[in-house]
């Protein structure tokens, strides 16, 4: 049995008034979450939000991180920084990075490696473009992303991650995948995996991100591959994104 898992992508939104509010009002309603519960906070922010939620069941994740450990790469940041920080996630390969920073396959598969060597669980990021599905390549793409994390870090790593299936032309547009288009990628994904190994390919979540809300989230992780939600937009509301924890 999978535990839901809900997580929080802020991007680049937030200051110190907003992520008072927000984790606290998080806070207030966790009471009755069943769900396991990570936000991911800006750089700046992860201090602030991780002092905030000591004690608490919420978790505190980076968006992304540099793969050296320290040096001359100014404005980066490394996996040992945000260890530092009592950070426990770092999402790797959301779309934006991939496609607005040109990060490679191959460079989101280091940094999955880099992740996971400093005890950071990834939430690592996949996802087929528009024209990519209506060209019937959505497999091909999901494919050789896995694959890319598969031949880098061996299928057993997959016991200390946490995969985000996040069509790009769901995310941040208000347009949802629906629940049968989501499904049947999860469950692709789920086979892929179990081409390595079933028992990993069985306890490994699998969230959706794409437009999820309090009113398609239910639906959504009601399907059987979908452990959960990464959640941009609506994980700025506390509001809102408590009501999807909920639902989980
Ligand atoms: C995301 O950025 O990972 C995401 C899923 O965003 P949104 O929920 O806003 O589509």
């Amino acid at each position: 049995m999978r535990q839901t898992i809900i997580a929080g992508n802020w991007k680049m939104n937030s200051s110190k008034e907003v992520v008072n509010t927000l984790v606290m009002g998080i806070l207030s309603g966790m009471a009755d979450v069943k769900s396991k519960v990570i936000v991911c906070a800006p750089f700046p922010y992860l201090s602030q939000a991780e002092a905030l939620a000591t004690h608490s069941q919420l978790q505190i994740g980076a968006q992304d991180l540099n793969v050296n450990a320290s040096g001359a790469f100014t404005g980066e940041v490394s996996a040992e920084m945000i260890k530092d920080f009592g950070v426990t996630h770092v999402i790797v390969g959301h779309s934006e990075r991939r496609s607005l920073y040109g990060e490679t396959d191959e460079i989101v598969a280091e940094k999955v490696q880099v992740a996971l060597d400093n005890d950071l669980t990834p939430l690592f990021c996949i996802g087929e473009q528009l024209e990519e599905r209506e060209s019937g390549k959505t497999e091909a793409v999901v494919s050789r992303q896995v694959n890319a994390v598969i031949n880098r870090v061996g299928i057993e790593a997959f016991k200390n991650i946490i995969v985000a299936y996040e069509p790009v032309w769901a995310i941040g547009t208000g347009v949802t995948a629906t629940p049968q288009q989501a499904q049947d990628t999860h469950a692709f994904i789920r086979r892929l995996l179990a081409d390595h190994d079933s028992d990993i390919a069985q306890s490994t979540p699998i969230l959706y991100g794409g437009s999820m809300s309090p009113v398609n989230a239910e639906e959504l992780m009601g399907c059987e591959d979908i452990d959960g939600g990464l959640i941009g937009g609506a994980s700025l509301k506390a509001e809102d994104f408590l009501h999807i924890c909920k639902a989980g």
